[in-house]
């Protein structure tokens, strides 16, 4: 029997026509992620999403014939997992696909922080030459503190010691095997806070990591620490850190997420120098879009032929509750 497949965001063309040859699929895509074409979500036996398809109770009501979502990033937090339970529907994920983008990425911040590359390009781009405004620091010998020792948190990691830094991390979650592997010491979260020079967040959206990083935290942060988030906005109280920039306690700060997105115009953080900001363009990458759409391909054309699945979601994980 036709598996109909409603593709709602972008996907790469080659996995589009591997999915459309296997028979006996029929593909369709939605022009919008978030307005689904109610006669095709009626008829969907399976979904490719991205971040920006939220999966609700509403959606899956219209869903009726849906048997599995496959969501080609590493984050879940836009999936419903109380509904898709309730309406036994299959969740898999691509969590593999993005690792490196993201580690790219967090990286790219930290050297423009350090290197002051937004400040640098803008002054030769209006003919200043002020040299002596913009002098950077070294990295070699210096602590990097890594918040979440898991996939995109451990690349991190080895690139910060690729750099000839010290590399600490906080994950009260990882086993002791991910820490042994690249040789870094378990802290606490206080400790973390207290002692790095760079940190970068890489931590899941849960109730436990929402505003983990507060005003109570950045009364003790290491003054003139470079802070990084590719992770979840909702990990940082963003009003806190405007608080914290104001006072001058940080050297300078690097987002890609933001606790609503897009970034609102009138956003605090707009109006500091040393905040440099990217629109979540951790997976924004080619090989990464190209990963994430062919493992969703294949997993899909494995789940119709014989009932495989791999990375199935919510994890089971203790930091998942
Ligand atoms: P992962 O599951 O491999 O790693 C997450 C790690 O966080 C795990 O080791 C886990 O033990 C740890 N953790 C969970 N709760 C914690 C807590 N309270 N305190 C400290 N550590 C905790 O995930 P990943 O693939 O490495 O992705 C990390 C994050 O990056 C996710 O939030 C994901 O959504 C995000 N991400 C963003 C982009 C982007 O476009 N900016 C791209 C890819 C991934």
């Amino acid at each position: 029997m036709t598996k109909k497949v409603l593709i709602t965001d972008r996907f790469a063309q080659d996995s589009f026509l591997s999915l459309q040859q296997h028979n006996p699929f029929e593909v369709m895509r939605a022009d919008h992620p978030q307005h689904l074409p109610l006669e095709h979500l009626v008829s969907a036996n399976a979904l490719i999403i991205r971040s920006r398809t939220p999966i609700n109770e509403e959606l899956l009501k219209k869903a009726r014939q849906l048997q599995v979502i496959i969501t080609c990033t590493s984050g879940f937090d836009h999936i419903d997992f109380h509904a898709t339970e309730k309406w036994g529907i299959t969740v898999m994920n691509t969590p593999t696909a993005n690792i490196e983008s993201a580690a790219q990425l967090t990286w790219g911040l930290v050297l423009s922080c350090v290197n002051n590359l937004p400040q640098a390009h803008k002054m030769v781009k209006a003919g200043d030459w002020k040299r002596d405004l913009i002098t950077g620091f070294e990295l070699h010998g210096r602590t990097y503190g890594v918040v979440g020792l898991g996939r995109i948190g451990s690349r991190v990691a080895e690139l910060a010691q690729a750099f000839g830094m010290n590399v600490v991390a906080y994950d009260p979650y990882a086993e002791d095997k991910s820490f042994e592997r690249l040789k870094i010491p378990r802290l606490s979260y206080e400790e973390i806070l207290k002692t790095a020079d760079v940190l970068s967040f890489h931590v899941p959206k849960t109730p436990e990591t929402e505003h983990m990083l507060n005003r109570s935290h950045f009364e003790y942060i290491h003054r003139g620490l470079v802070l990084i988030n590719t992770s979840r906005g909702s990990v940082i109280n963003e009003n806190d850190l405007c608080e914290a920039l104001g006072k001058g306690w940080l050297h300078a700060v690097g987002l890609d997420v933001f606790e609503k997105e897009p970034l609102a115009r009138t956003s605090n953080l707009l109006t500091y120098p040393n905040v440099i900001l990217t629109p979540h363009i951790g997976a924004n990458t080619e090989e990464a879009f190209f990963k994430a759409s062919q493992i969703a391909a294949n997993k899909l054309i494995s789940f119709f032929s014989d009932g495989t699945t791999s990375d199935t979601l919510p994890p089971k994980t203790a930091w998942y509750r």
